[in-house]
């Protein structure tokens, strides 16, 4: 479906609770360049192939895919489709120090998240299924390397216009956007959806202040002079600094909440376990993601001086 002139959108399924993933089509040229790539499974490779088929374009005429993140729904099938077409692959440079420890050799990944959840107070029978969570993640994605790196900031040449890179931290260290000034289109990846407002968690592999990062971004974002909002999951939509303002306004109000129940010294679990009501009853993906969510909200109190983080040897417990 054509979202904005020369711009494709092509919906990728994905098994997850979270059912599409948006990759994008932006002509350049006699070629193409590919925003993300979606799951590295059968069903999205096909979804995919059927939809370059729709718009009459051959793999081969993709002459660039930029990602906008390393997560798997966005980088899953980089490294295929870059075989397959012949393409530039283009990532953010902090992406590409995620990939290896997290798609590859993760054992000791896993030995630094085992270490990570005792410190932060969870039990040794839940840490022994949460501190692998993730690695189901990895039949989802290839690790593979990139042809250039990006830091933010770069123009990109369009078809005669410019691809702006907007990094923007927070959801992951490395993730950008892709900005069109002349078209005033911003591909935001996941760092501004319609709907949801994006994983933002503290863990061994995010940066010091990943929420501090992200409300960062989200100004260098409102800045920018957008129309339309071409998100990774769901509809394009406008007025992207409205939509800022709410995610911002929700992240202040679970701020004030964690303050109120941190009246004593208590660890990331425990604050996690109210913060997040049944949390014991979801999945361990999901246990670990409200747990690093928290996390990432004591951390940017704390930096910000709102609360304290008391810190031993084996336990990290923050208190208001
Ligand atoms: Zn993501």
């Amino acid at each position: 479906m054509e979202v904005a002139s020369g711009v494709i959108r092509i919906q990728l399924p994905m098994p997850f609770e979270l059912k599409h993933v948006n990759v994008y089509l932006l002509r350049d040229g006699d070629g193409y360049t590919l925003v993300d790539t979606g799951l590295q499974t059968e069903e999205s490779r096909q979804a995919l192939t059927r939809g370059l088929d729709e718009v009459g374009v051959p793999l081969k005429r993709i002459t660039r895919i930029l990602i906008t993140h390393i997560h798997p729904d966005h980088f899953g099938l980089a490294g295929e489709l870059r075989e397959r077409s012949g393409a530039e692959l283009v990532i953010h440079r902090l992406e590409v120090a995620l990939m290896e420890p997290r798609y590859a050799g993760a054992e000791d990944l896993v030995q630094d998240v085992a270490r990570w959840l005792h410190v932060n107070g969870v039990p040794e029978a839940e840490a022994e299924f949460l501190k692998s969570a993730s690695m189901a993640a990895r039949e989802f994605v290839s690790v593979v390397e990139p042809d250039s790196l990006l830091e933010g900031a770069e123009r990109l040449a369009l078809d005669g216009e410019d691809i702006q890179v907007v990094w923007t931290p927070g959801h992951s260290p490395g993730h950008c956007c892709f900005f069109l000034p002349s078209r005033r289109l911003l591909l935001s990846g996941d760092h501004l959806l319609p709907k949801i407002s994006p994983n933002i968690g503290l863990h061994p592999q995010s940066s010091a202040d990943p929420l501090g990062d992200y409300l960062l971004s989200l100004d260098r974002v409102a800045r920018l002079d957008v129309d339309l909002v071409l998100p990774a999951h769901g509809d394009p939509f406008s007025d992207h600094t409205g939509r800022i303002a709410v995610i911002k306004k929700h992240h202040e109000e679970r701020k004030l909440t964690l303050l109120g129940l941190a009246t004593s010294p208590q660890t990331g679990w425990e604050l996690a376990s109210k913060l997040f009501h049944g949390i014991m009853e979801r999945n361990v993906f999901q246990q670990r993601l409200a747990l690093q969510e928290t996390l990432a909200h004591c951390q940017s109190l704390a930096d910000d001086g709102r609360m304290q983080k008391r810190f031993t040897r084996d336990r990290v417990r923050w208190q208001a």
